[in-house]
């Protein structure tokens, strides 16, 4: 099969991650006798240095005509304490999910088994808990209205819904409930916010189109607790942008880092396949990052962007071969990791490789 790809490494250790993402589509292209095309993109800071927008319109003709996104990172110090800078790194990225209307962000929080000791959960607690988020993202505080008042002192974003952003993405969440353990949790704040309470209704009412999928709806207070106390009761979780957000980087707990999750972008045209860390400017640079999360990504597009279920498993068995083999990076290694098997970036894509070609 002949597919097209667009790498987008952007920002900080995206550079450094998504360059062991691309080698491991490549050793899948040569196994499975695919050929895989590439062009590279800016985006984010490394797009402002170069031509002033953190979203150049190259960039998005580019996505546009490739069959899937491959994505780093965006993000610099510079702008983190800089709250007034009108030229952000992060616009980029809300603005490609923009252009390419990707509304769905979907999450697979999943523990390999030999990562239970990396979390901070008990293992009893966490063995066995599989979760897929979908997180709606081109809607919420986002993207409503914003500003300040004259003299400053106020300030205030919108958290706006409308019907078919929700509808579209309770649609696309209880196909994947269908596809699995058929339960669905909803999450919203139904019980102050006008905005969940338009959401609660029409999940509900898409809710009568799936019989069979036992349906609960939680506040997002209430989520969040139930997420560390028994992960295992979720199997579908679809919940709007902000709470989204904040509960899948406490979901990255269950995973046992930041650096074990990836995400997948996806809406009616190209997807976009990213790690869910950001450019992590602590570790930039050190050759440190634990690059399975884009590795996982590229799993997703393998299966979701290009419908190719045999090579995604086989990329999610290389990592699960590689842990079982000891190999560590940082983020995921404990006081039983011997030396020799803690690994940099680099040095962990090459113990995949070594996976992927045997
Ligand atoms: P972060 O995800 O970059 O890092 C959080 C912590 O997790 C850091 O201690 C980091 O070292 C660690 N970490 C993250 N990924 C790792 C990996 N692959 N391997 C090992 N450790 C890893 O979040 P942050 O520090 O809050 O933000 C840093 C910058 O990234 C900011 O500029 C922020 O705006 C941006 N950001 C971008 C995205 C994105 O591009 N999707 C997401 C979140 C944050």
């Amino acid at each position: 099969m002949k597919k097209h790809i667009v790498v987008i490494a952007g920002d900080g250790i995206g550079q450094e991650v998504t360059a062991v993402g691309k080698q491991v589509l490549d050793a899948i292209a040569k196994k499975y006798n695919h050929e895989f095309t590439y062009d590279t993109a800016l985006i984010g800071h490394a797009a402002i240095e170069a031509t002033g927008s953190p979203l150049p319109d190259e960039t998005i003709t580019k996505s546009k005509a490739s069959d899937a996104i491959l994505f780093g990172a965006v993000g610099h110090p510079k702008y983190d304490n800089d709250p007034s800078a009108k030229v952000r790194p992060e616009q980029g990225l809300l603005g490609i999910r923009k252009a390419l209307g990707l509304y769905a962000n979907l999450r697979p929080i999943k523990l390999f088994d030999e990562l239970l000791s990396a979390s901070s959960i008990k293992p009893e607690i966490l063995k066995g808990a599989d979760i897929l988020f979908f997180r709606e993202l081109t809607g919420d505080v986002y993207f409503g209205e914003r500003g300040r008042t004259d003299d400053g002192n106020t300030a205030y974003d919108t958290m706006i819904y409308s019907r078919y952003e929700v509808e579209r993405i309770a649609i696309k969440a209880f196909d994947a409930a269908m596809t699995r353990r058929k339960k669905l949790c909803s999450v919203d704040k139904a019980n102050v916010l006008e905005s969940s309470r338009l959401w609660r209704g029409v999940v509900q009412e898409i809710a009568t189109r799936y019989p069979e999928v036992e349906v609960e709806h939680q506040f997002v207070d209430a989520a969040a607790m139930l997420l560390i106390k028994d992960p295992k009761r979720f199997d579908v979780v679809v919940t709007g942008n902000l709470f989204g957000d904040i509960l899948t980087d406490e979901a990255s707990q269950i995973a046992g880092s930041m650096g074990m999750l990836a995400s997948a972008s996806i809406g009616d045209t190209t997807g976009l396949y990213e790690p869910i860390h950001g450019s992590a400017h602590d570790i930039t640079g050190k050759g440190v990052a634990n690059p399975l999360a884009s590795v996982l990504s590229v799993a997703l597009m393998l299966d979701i962007s290009f419908g190719m279920k045999a090579e995604a498993d086989t990329v999610v068995n290389a990592i699960d071969a590689v842990l079982k083999a000891g190999f560590r990076t940082r983020d995921i290694a404990d006081v039983n990791t011997p030396a020799d098997k803690l690994l940099g970036t680099e040095q962990m894509g090459y113990q995949l490789l070594q996976q992927l070609i045997a």
